[in-house]
C-alpha cells in the first residue's frame, strides 16, 4: 500500500473537497455514477479505480463522501477483501453514531481503522477549502486522519470517539433546520405586516436573533429568489432524524427537535426530489400568502 489516498463520492460536496485532496496527495477515485470519476481524474490529475477493491488494495487511506452510513457500509463490504492492517477509512457523510460504530466494527475486524469526520461549511467552504472537520475516534487514528482532511478544512477538532463527530454535526444541522423554520416564520409575518424582508434581516442582524440563516441564507437565496440547490432538503431531514436518535440515546426529551423534523419530513415530499434545504421556505410563504422579497 503506498500513501495514494481514495476519495468515494463524487457529488456536491464531494468533489470539491476531493479537488484539495488530489492537490496535496496522489490521489484514486470511485463514485457509482463512473462518468463523474473519469471526468474528475482526467480534470485534476488523478485516478479513476474500476472497482472499491482495487481502490482500497491501492491506497492506505480512502476517504468517503456519501449520503448516510448505510451507503458507507455497503462500500465497505464492496471491498471487503481488500482492506488491511494500516487502512484508515475517514468518513466525511453526515452519517449517524450507532452506524459508525458498526462500521468501525467491522473495519476493526480487518485490523483497520476509522474515523467519523464530518465536515460544515457547505458547497462554497468546500471550494474554499474552509469546512469544519469535526472528528471522533482514538487519539492514534486522529492524529494519522488529520493531514489528510486538512487540505479542504480551516477548523479541524477530535471531539470524542467514534460516534462523536456524528453526533455534534446531526445537532449542528438541526440548529441550521431550526433557523431556517424559525427564521422562514417570522419573516412572513414581519412582511405580511408591511416590513420590508430586508430592512428587517438587516435589523436582526444587528441583533440578538441572527444566525447564518439570516446573515447568508435569507438574503443570498430567499430574498433574491435565486434559490441554488447546494445541499438537498432530503439530506437535511435525513440530518434531523440522526440529531432525534442522538437526543432520544442520551435521554433528552425535546419539544423543537420533533416538531421541525415533521416539517422538514412534510416539505421534503411536497418539494420536488432535488429540493435544495432552504426551498422549505417556500411552504411557509405558500401557506402565509406572501412572499419574502
Ligand atoms: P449528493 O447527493 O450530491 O452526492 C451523493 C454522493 O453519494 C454521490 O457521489 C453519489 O453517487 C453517491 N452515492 C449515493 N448513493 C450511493 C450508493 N448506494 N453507493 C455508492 N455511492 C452512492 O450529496 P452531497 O455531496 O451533498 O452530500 C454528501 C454527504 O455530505 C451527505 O452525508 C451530506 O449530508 C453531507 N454534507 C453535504 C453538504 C452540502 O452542502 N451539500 C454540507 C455538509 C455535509 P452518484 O454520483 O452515482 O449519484
Amino acid at each position: 500500500m503506498s500513501e495514494r489516498v481514495g476519495f468515494v463520492g463524487l457529488g456536491a460536496i464531494g468533489t470539491p473537497m476531493a479537488r484539495h485532496v488530489a492537490q496535496a496527495f496522489a490521489t484514486v477515485v470511485w463514485n457509482r455514477t463512473a462518468v463523474r470519476a473519469e471526468e474528475f481524474a482526467r480534470a485534476h490529475g488523478a485516478q479513476a479505480a474500476t472497482d472499491l477493491a482495487t481502490l482500497v488494495a491501492d491506497c492506505a487511506v480512502v476517504i468517503t463522501c456519501l449520503p448516510t452510513s448505510r451507503e458507507v457500509a455497503e462500500v465497505i463490504a464492496a471491498a471487503s477483501g481488500a482492506w488491511r492492517r494500516g487502512h484508515l477509512l475517514i468518513d466525511a457523510t453526515s452519517g449517524d453514531p450507532a452506524g459508525s460504530r458498526r462500521n468501525a466494527a467491522t473495519l476493526a475486524g480487518h485490523g483497520a481503522d476509522f474515523v467519523d469526520a464530518p465536515v460544515s461549511g457547505g458547497t462554497s467552504g468546500a471550494e474554499q477549502g474552509t469546512l469544519t472537520v469535526m472528528l471522533g475516534g482514538s487519539d492514534d487514528a486522529v492524529a494519522r486522519a488529520r493531514r489528510y482532511v486538512q487540505p479542504y478544512a480551516r477548523k479541524v477538532e477530535h471531539v470524542g470517539p467514534v460516534g462523536a463527530g456524528h453526533a455534534l454535526k446531526a445537532v449542528n444541522n438541526a440548529l441550521l433546520a431550526l433557523n431556517i423554520v424559525a427564521a422562514g416564520e417570522g419573516l412572513a409575518a414581519l412582511v405580511k405586516l408591511g416590513v420590508p424582508a430586508q430592512r428587517a434581516v438587516d435589523v436582526i442582524n444587528a441583533s440578538s436573533g441572527r444566525s447564518n440563516v439570516t446573515e447568508h441564507l435569507i438574503p443570498e437565496r430567499v430574498i433574491t429568489r435565486a434559490w441554488p440547490r447546494t445541499f438537498s432538503a432530503a439530506l437535511l431531514d435525513k440530518d434531523l432524524g440522526v440529531a432525534l436518535a442522538v437526543l432520544e440515546d442520551a435521554g433528552v426529551t425535546s419539544e423543537l427537535y420533533p416538531a421541525v423534523k415533521r416539517f422538514y419530513a412534510e416539505a421534503r415530499q411536497a418539494l420536488d426530489a432535488g429540493a435544495d434545504h432552504v426551498e422549505v421556505v417556500r411552504r411557509i410563504e405558500a401557506a402565509a400568502g406572501v412572499e419574502i422579497r
